[in-house]
């Protein structure tokens, strides 16, 4: 390890680089209370030195795992220690702001609220937003292909990024920073790279899509009499709002009445009895005219029967208050140990696979906390279980309850999370044995040593040369 301290030292200009207690007196993830148990931190400040870094690291054969903000949940980022880790908190800097092409270029280690600040001072925005912003870091989100709150009407993380350059495992350097919409030369390997949580090479710099800030924000909290009117309601807004529906959010009353019991606020407005509960968003650009449609459309639907109540934000705190009850899940830690999912599916199934996965649930472990929510116009559901402080004992169970349904309605244990460590005894729910063939051929053609982020998403421990 010492030989490979002081070559590490070498490459980096400021020779930047935390050992033993320094590196592991850091704290494993944002709601962990473990710490990261890798030997080293390198702390690279551009694409050349993280390719020098990897250079050192694939002739010794050693082990690495990149970290971002480390704000996600499904143990991508875990470590052993015996390994590498390259943090790209100092790959921090907003290279570039093209005002007239719409693209910011960047990297890696950007936060999201850094570059949602840079394209909201020159008037544009970047659409990609999660309750985590403050703490991701746009190469995570890239390496995750976030979602997030507005892909109803933006897509994933995948279709903001126009360009990208990323380190392959053996210090190769793909500068792949195309700023154009189109471009059909060829594969295009960035996606190769995203949403790959840091499997096939380590993302350095971004070129992202940005869009015209939008000054109009209308924001209504809302109770549906029925699921069928959740479903209904979400399509007639995409029509009587003009394409302008940005977020359409969910909630069961599990989830809902016990995030406004700890937030409070303007939902308290809002009858507390009803089967669900919807935040429902439009962007757009002028102010007036989109309230009055706003406003007109759900006052159509509550008069059509299929929306029992709304509270209508009417300034920007009450829009505040509002999405709290969503995005502050970290709410639902205060009941002990808590496991979140993360699942798609299709949304006329979403109704009874909620309901089975509840009566599972209890009749393997009532009493057992059961909390429904989601990115529901995206077709993905939020579940976070509890059960005390007995939660991780049981989780083999939970997971079961949870995903085996899924393979009968063709869904997936990861809309937007990832796979890392936690979901990998159940990736073959979703996919089939020739998918993850192919994905590990993949896996071999680019790290064929197995150094990258080792056994995260599936088992590679390279060498092998896997077959269809
Ligand atoms: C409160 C809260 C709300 C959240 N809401 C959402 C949400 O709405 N939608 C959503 O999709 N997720 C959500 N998440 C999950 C998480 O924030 C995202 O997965 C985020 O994109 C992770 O970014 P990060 O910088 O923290 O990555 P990390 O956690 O540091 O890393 C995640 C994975 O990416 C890899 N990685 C990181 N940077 C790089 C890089 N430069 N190159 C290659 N690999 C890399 C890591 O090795 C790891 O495998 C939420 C999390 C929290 C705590």
């Amino acid at each position: 390890m010492s030989d490979l301290v002081t070559a590490l030292k070498g490459v980096l200009t400021k020779g930047d680089l935390l050992l033993d207690g320094d590196a592991t007196g850091r704290l494993a993830g944002i709601w962990r209370s473990d710490n990261i148990r890798a030997r080293i931190i390198v702390r690279p400040t551009s694409t050349e030195e993280v390719a020098a870094v990897m250079k050192l690291c694939h002739d010794r054969g050693q082990h690495v795992v990149v970290h971002g903000g480390l704000t996600g949940l499904v143990h991508a980022a875990d470590t052993d220690p015996d390994d590498v880790v390259i943090s790209t908190e100092r790959l921090n800097r907003i290279e570039e702001l093209d005002t007239l092409g719409r693209t910011l270029t960047v990297q890696a280690g950007v936060p999201l609220q850094s570059i949602h600040d840079a394209a909201s001072a020159a008037g544009l925005m970047f659409p990609v937003d999660l309750g985590a912003r403050g703490s991701c870091q746009i190469g995570g989100n890239v390496s995750t292909n976030a979602g997030g709150l507005r892909v109803i009407r933006y897509g994933m993380t995948r279709d903001n990024v126009l360009g990208l350059e990323a380190v392959l495992s053996d210090g190769t350097i793909v500068s792949s920073m195309n700023r154009m919409l189109k471009n059909n030369s060829g594969y295009d390997l960035k996606q190769l790279f995203i949403g790959a949580e840091g499997t096939l090479g380590i993302v350095t710099r971004l070129v992202l899509r940005l869009r015209t800030a939008l000054p109009a924000r209308h924001t209504a909290l809302v109770a549906f009499p029925n699921f069928e009117s959740v479903l209904k309601v979400l399509s007639f807004l995409d029509g009587a709002l003009s394409g302008n529906l940005s977020a359409y959010e969910v909630m069961w009353p599990d989830f809902f009445l016990f995030q406004r019991g700890k937030v409070g606020g303007a939902a308290n407005q809002i009858a507390g009895d009803q089967p669900f509960y919807g935040l429902v968003e439009s962007l757009g650009a002028d102010q007036e005219r989109e309230a009055e449609a706003f406003a007109g459309a759900l006052a159509e639907a509550h008069e059509a029967g299929l929306i029992s109540d709304a509270l209508v934000a009417k300034s920007d705190a009450e829009r505040a208050s509002i999405w709290r009850i969503r995005d502050e899940v970290e709410h639902l830690l205060s009941l002990g140990q808590s496991i979140f999912f993360d699942v798609s599916l299709a949304q006329p199934s979403m109704e009874d696979y909620v309901a089975e996965v509840r009566k599972n649930l209890e009749a393997a472990l009532a009493p057992v906390s059961f909390f429904s929510y989601g990115h529901l116009g995206d077709g993905n559901l939020h579940f976070t279980v509890c059960k005390g402080m007995e939660t991780e004992q049981h989780r083999e169970t939970i997971e079961r309850v949870i995903y085996e349904p899924l393979a009968k309605l063709a869904g997936s244990v990861s809309a937007e999370h990832g796979i890392g460590l936690e979901k990998q005894p159940w990736l073959n729910v979703c996919r089939s044995e020739t998918e993850i063939a192919l994905m590990r051929r993949l896996k071999h053609a680019l790290d064929p040593k197995g150094i990258l982020n080792r056994g995260k998403i599936f088992g590679y421990e390279g060498g092998q040369v896997p077959g269809l």
